[in-house]
Order: C-alpha cells, then structure tokens, then sequence
C-alpha cells in the first residue's frame, strides 16, 4: 500500500480478514443458524459504514446497532437491509422506526406496548424483537415481566415477534455456571415462541458450546479480530493493525527524567523516541510505563506517562532508529486482547478508543 508520507498515524482496517472472520462463524454454526453483524459505536470504533458494505457483500441478513441515529446513518444508503436497535425505543420515537423501516429492539413491557399501538395505528403487522433479561439487569424484560407476559400474550397483538434474544454476561469466562444457567432460563421462554427466531449468542457465546447458536448468533469483538475464545489461542484474524511515527530522538543523560511528572528517570544514559501517539488517539494513559511498542518486530517499552499526543519509548538497542520511521502499536506483534491485558482492561475498550484522529485505511474484499 502507498505509504501517505505527511501522515503521523496509520489505522489499517483489513475487510479481507473481516470477511475471512464472518465465514469462520458460518462455518462453526449450522447451516440454518444465521450470522448477525453486531456493528455499533462505529463497528467497535472501525467504521460502521464499511463494515455494513463489506457484510451486505456477503449477505448478512441482521444488523445490530446500539442507537437509533446510528440505524439511520446506515440508513442514508440502504433502505431494507435489516437493522435493529439494541437500546430500544424511547417514547415518542416510534413513527421514526417505522418511517425509516428500523426495528427496536423490545427491552420493557412499556415499549412492547408503544410499538404495538403503533402497529395498530399504522395497521401492519410490525416486525419485533423481543430481549428477554435472562441475568445481565441491565436491558431486557425482568423474570417477572416474562412470567407476565407469557401469562398473557394479548400484549403482543398487531405484532410479529420475528426474534427473541438475550445476552450473555459470564461468556468470556470459561465454563462460568452463569451461562449454562442461563442458556437453561432463555431455553424455557424459547418453548413459548416456536415461530420465532431465536438468538443468545455473543463472540464467546458462539465459541463455547453449539447450543448457544440457535437461528441467529451475534458476534461483534471476533468479527474484528478480538478473541473470543479466552484461554485459547485467538482463532481469528487479525483486522486492526496500528502503526505510528517517530517525531523525535533524544539522548537522555543518566539522572534525567522523562514526561509529564517525570514519572521516570534514567539509570543510564538511553536513547528514546517520541512518537506520535497520545491518549487522545485511544492510546490509554493507564498504558504508561506498561505498554510496548514494536520497531521492526522489536519490543520497545513506554518510558513514562503517556501524554495527549505523545509517547516516549526507549529505543537504546535500535541505533539506527530515526525520525520518520514507524512503530507499530497493534498488528503481527501486538493484538489488540495482549494490549488492553497490559493495562488491565479489554480489548473492546482498546478497539472502541483507537484513532479519532487517525485516518483510517480499508483493505478491501
Ligand atoms: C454488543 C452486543 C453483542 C456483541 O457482543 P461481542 O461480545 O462483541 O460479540 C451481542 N449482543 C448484544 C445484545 C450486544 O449488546
């Protein structure tokens, strides 16, 4: 690829792989069991727009965003494909579902009644999603709500219940109990929806046993390269790869300290480089004097805080190093799962941070 010489930053996202990524799940689900694109908060922060594209190429039949302006800028250049929203419908915000052709996607009592007067003023059969909260308190009807509304069923009139869901909240965590428990509680209100679609799992979800599969999975973070299989090698490809350039080198004297409150100071003599990268790129301040970046395929530690838009590292065993040159934050030698780990926290934070201000490359199909 031509290198863009004024740029300090390199964000390339890789659609082939993405592909490569969303085959792989076709592949591990049965041959009735749909693929969903989870691609809210901007695809993980990689480009709803391209994501969408590069999906559609290869017939996704379901998307999932978290808002509903998110719904619509996908909706400026598509007017069918599928797209529901996870966080639901606010009151009032009906008729723009409905004029846009988005589906909500149903988390109360309260919105299962709002989109069934719309259906009844608008006299259609609405398509509906419904999530059912099976341990997470977080979106989703409550075990009380479900026994009330499996009780009586007239709530749902005028409505077409395409999709039942819920979501997992131990997935990531090697046979938790919590998940199996509630696989068991989402198995218990499937029986009552035999002509809906019914769909449980997330990235990890969808690794970690083939009865989560049901008719329609939901991965987002291994859809983009992040591991769904923890403790396990990543069975994914690698899509976001980083990379940045060196502003500066300086010859730090021994006794001397480096960044903002000189959080380091030098045993010896040492040669650093000051890239261009900072917190403001998603580059977490937590990542100070933790984090490595790669020079070459070389490990090169973050000496000190990392700043707004810098980030010394020590470059003493790369002598020839020199202004210019690029350094690699995620890619072959970092994934973006050994990234956030440096820090403590996981890659979807990483993922969803990276680069306001870089400008992103796509490697396409
Ligand atoms: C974000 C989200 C997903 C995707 O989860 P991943 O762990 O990224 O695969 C699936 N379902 C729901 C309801 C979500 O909010």
């Amino acid at each position: 690829m031509q290198d863009i010489t004024n740029e300090s930053g390199k964000l390339s996202i890789n659609l082939k792989a993405l592909a490569d990524n969303y085959r792989t799940f076709q592949s591990i689900t049965p041959n009735h069991c749909d693929v969903a694109g989870v691609i809210k908060a901007n695809a993980y922060g990689l480009g709803a727009t391209e994501v969408f594209k590069t999906l559609k190429a290869l017939n996704c039949p379901q998307f999932f965003v978290a808002t509903l302006d998110e719904a619509l800028t996908l909706r400026k250049n598509d007017s069918d494909t599928p797209i529901a929203v996870l966080g639901g419908l606010f009151n009032g915000a009906e008729d723009a579902y409905m004029q846009s052709n988005i589906v909500p996607v149903l988390n109360s009592p309260f919105e299962i009644e709002k989109w069934a007067e719309m259906a009844k003023r608008s006299d259609k059969k609405l398509p509906t999603i419904i999530h059912f909260d099976t341990a997470m308190n977080r979106l989703g009807l409550s075990t009380e709500e479900t026994h009330a509304l499996l009780d009586d069923v007239s709530a749902l009139d005028g409505l077409d219940v395409q999709l039942i869901m819920s979501h997992f909240a131990c997935a990531d965590e090697k046979d938790h109990e919590l998940t199996e428990e509630q696989a068991n509680r989402f198995a218990k209100i499937a029986k009552h929806f035999p002509h809906a679609k019914k769909s449980l799992a997330n990235s990890p979800g969808l690794f970690s046993s083939d009865t989560y599969h049901y008719d329609l999975v939901r991965p987002g973070y291994a859809l983009y390269g992040g591991n769904p299989t923890p403790h396990a090698n990543n069975p994914m490809k690698t899509v976001v790869s980083l990379k940045v350039r060196i502003l500066q080198i300086r010859e730090a004297k021994k006794g001397d300290s480096i960044g903002y409150a000189a959080s380091h100071t030098f045993e010896k003599d040492t040669r650093t480089a000051t890239v261009a990268l900072g917190y403001a790129d998603g580059f977490l301040r937590s990542l100070s004097g933790k984090a490595k970046l790669y020079y070459d395929g070389t490990p090169c530690e973050v000496l000190g805080r990392v700043s707004m838009d810098l980030t010394s590292i020590n470059i003493d065993h790369i002598p020839h190093a020199k202004p210019g040159d690029w350094v690699e934050i995620l890619g072959d030698n970092q994934n973006v799962d050994e990234l956030a780990d440096t820090c403590g926290t996981i890659g979807y934070e990483i993922l969803t941070n990276l680069g306001q201000r870089y400008k992103r490359q796509y490697i396409d199909i």
